[in-house]
């Protein structure tokens, strides 16, 4: 199926005071319309600086320099102006934040915000605005949704108001959702409830969709495809399934030895993995892998060579020297 939005070689450099920092390095992805692509990684891997980018919602003031190509329905959106982007947020391209209290503006109503965005994108008058407000409302399980209109956002909960975002987000039916850490400040069984919507959401608008998280079992349960970020760089992207049951990328596997296990043979004292040192600073410059200080594998080419793209499934690509070396040692249990 032709990517709704396909992005070539971005980089992404911000400006400082002694400076630019590069905060993006040749990222390439794409997602399908109906698809649900998944980005995980640590905090500062650039998870949502690729989602900025796109959306162009930099915190550079303008200063900030974008490199590649971002081709959204065929157009390019990198040369676009501020005012064209005004018109494409919202209509064709729109955002779920992990806090939807810091999004929901305390002094109107629920009703109110929800009929704003639907009248500039859609020229339509506030009645008819309310009206498909409603319906919105209430097909994201909101019962009712025409008292929830005339709320505002403290007197809902914390999931009532993460349902009035996705439906807000939905209400122009969107070609592209970005949903960043949508569910981190949920419980799980309100995740659960928030991840079936935007899934069941897709599938139903034919929207295609970034999830961002940090929480492989959230990605693992909703994600058709998945892109695993590290200090500003992709290190592997595939299926899904694929990268879930055959993680080639020595971060991959140390992101997924790190979720805690609930299973019948932990036992007391026993110690939860977690993934040596830190990310580095994205103004650190390094020659080799960024993944090197941290990587158990990493040899000297690592250090002075920076991996490339290899493809070892379909559509299964990691940036590793040495991948299957760690897999071998990783399978004879070293
Ligand atoms: Fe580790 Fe080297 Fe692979 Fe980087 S390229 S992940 S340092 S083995």
């Amino acid at each position: 199926m032709t990517p709704i939005l396909q992005i070539s070689d971005l980089s992404l450099s911000l400006p400082v005071k002694k400076g630019m920092v590069p905060i993006l390095h040749d990222v390439s992805l794409s997602v399908a319309p109906g698809e649900i692509l998944g980005l995980v990684g640590e905090s500062g891997s650039g998870k949502s600086m690729t989602a900025f980018a796109v959306t162009r919602l930099l915190p550079g003031g303008g200063r900030e320099k974008l490199g590649g190509s971002i081709r959204f329905c065929g157009e390019e959106l990198t040369g676009k102006s501020e005012k064209d982007m005004q018109a494409i947020r919202g209509r064709d391209i729109s955002m779920i934040f992990q806090e939807p209290m810091t999004c929901l503006n305390p002094v109107f109503t629920i009703g109110r915000q929800m009929t704003d965005v639907l009248m500039t994108h859609q020229k339509i008058s506030r009645a008819e605005a309310m009206k498909k407000a409603a319906d919105m409302l209430a097909s994201v399980h909101i019962r009712n949704a025409e008292d929830v209109l005339r709320c505002y956002p403290y007197e809902l909960s914390g999931g009532m108001r993460q349902r009035v975002m996705i439906g807000i987000a939905l209400s122009c039916r969107p070609k592209l959702l970005i949903a960043d850490e949508p569910t981190t400040a949920l419980d799980v069984t309100v995740q659960a409830k928030i991840l079936y919507l935007i899934r069941e959401a897709c599938r139903k608008l034919g929207t295609a969709v970034i999830f961002i998280s940090h929480d492989l079992g959230v990605i693992s349960q909703i994600c058709d495809t998945v892109a695993v970020m590290y200090s500003g760089h992709i290190v592997e992207a595939g299926k899904a399934a694929d990268v879930f049951e055959t993680p080639e990328h020595p971060y991959t596997r140390a992101l997924m030895a790190a979720v805690p296990k609930f299973t019948a043979s932990a036992a007391a004292g026993d110690r939860l993995f977690a993934i040596p040192g830190i990310v580095p600073d994205p103004s650190t410059p390094m020659a080799g892998c960024r993944f090197a200080p941290r990587c158990p594998y990493a040899t000297e080419l690592c250090h002075t060579s920076p991996p490339t793209d290899i493809v070892t499934g379909e559509g299964h690509i990691v940036y590793c020297h040495n991948w299957k070396r760690s897999m071998n040692r990783k399978e004879a249990g070293e």
